[in-house]
C-alpha cells in the first residue's frame, strides 16, 4: 500500500445471506428502464430503446434493515425495487451466451430516486447524477450465492409502503435479461469482481415520506426492508 496523506476510506460492503462474511462493493451500475409498463409509466415507448445505464457511488450502498434520513433537495423521494447482480469475475465484450458466468449471486435492491430532481435533469438536458448518485441511496438486501440459487428468470418482485403494494410484478417481465444487461454493459467498461447492477423496476414507482416503512422482496431472494427517519439529521 502506498504512504497516503489521509487514512484510507473503508470499502463498502453488503451482507451476504447466512454468512459473516460481506461482499465488497466496488462501483454501482443501474438500467435506466427495464419494464414495459414502467416505461410507458415514465412517458416512454419500451419497444424503441435499448437498455441505457446510470450509475451510484459504491458508498450509496446501505444494508437492509436501516433507517435514512429524508434526502435533500427533494420533495419527491421515489422507491424503486429491482433485482441486483452482484459481479464476482471481470469481463469486458462478454457474449449474452457467456455472462452469467461473471455473477456471484443475487439481490434485492431499492433504487432510491430524486425524481423532481430526475425531472428537472430531463427537461434541462442535464445529466442525472443529482437524482440518483445522493447518499444512501442505493438500499441492498443480502446476497445470495449462484451456488445456491441459480439464475433466477422469474418470480414475483414486490415492494410495499406500511404494508400497502405498490409494486407487484416478475421478473419475467424484464425487457433484458440479466445475460444481455451483463454482455451490453460489458461493451461500455471492463466489469469487475464486486460491480453491482440495478437491474431496473417495474411499475408504480411512487413517492415515500419521513415515517414511512418500506418492504420488498423477490421470490426465492429474500427480502429488503427499510423506514425512512421521521427526523433527525443527515
Ligand atoms: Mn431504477
Amino acid at each position: 500500500m502506498p504512504k497516503t496523506v489521509l487514512p484510507v476510506p473503508p470499502a463498502p460492503t453488503v451482507a451476504v445471506a447466512g454468512s459473516d462474511a460481506r461482499f465488497p462493493v466496488r462501483r454501482i451500475f443501474c438500467v435506466g428502464r427495464n419494464y414495459a409498463a414502467h416505461a410507458r409509466e415514465m412517458g416512454k415507448d419500451p419497444d424503441r430503446e435499448p437498455p441505457f445505464f446510470f450509475t451510484k457511488p459504491a458508498d450509496a450502498v446501505v444494508d437492509s434493515g436501516t433507517a435514512i434520513p429524508y434526502p435533500p433537495l427533494t420533495r419527491n423521494l421515489h422507491h424503486e425495487i429491482e433485482l441486483v447482480v452482484a459481479i464476482g469475475k471481470a469481463g469486458s465484450d462478454i457474449p449474452v451466451e457467456d455472462a452469467l458466468d461473471l455473477v456471484w449471486g443475487y439481490g434485492v435492491g431499492i433504487d432510491l430516486t430524486r425524481r423532481d430532481l430526475q425531472d428537472e435533469a430531463k427537461r434541462m438536458s442535464r445529466p442525472w447524477d443529482w437524482s440518483k448518485a445522493f447518499d444512501n441511496s442505493a438500499l441492498c438486501g443480502p446476497l445470495m450465492p449462484v451456488s445456491e440459487i441459480g439464475h433466477p428468470s422469474s418470480g414475483r418482485i414486490w415492494l410495499s409502503v406500511n404494508e400497502e403494494m405498490r409494486q407487484d410484478a416478475d421478473l419475467s417481465e424484464l425487457i433484458w435479461p440479466v445475460a444481455d444487461v451483463i454482455s451490453i454493459c460489458s461493451r461500455s467498461v471492463r466489469l469487475q469482481p464486486g460491480d453491482l447492477i440495478y437491474t431496473g423496476t417495474p411499475a408504480g414507482v411512487g413517492a415515500l415520506q419521513p415515517g414511512d416503512r418500506v418492504e420488498g422482496g423477490v421470490d426465492g431472494l429474500g427480502a429488503i426492508t427499510f423506514e425512512i427517519a421521521s427526523e433527525g439529521k443527515r
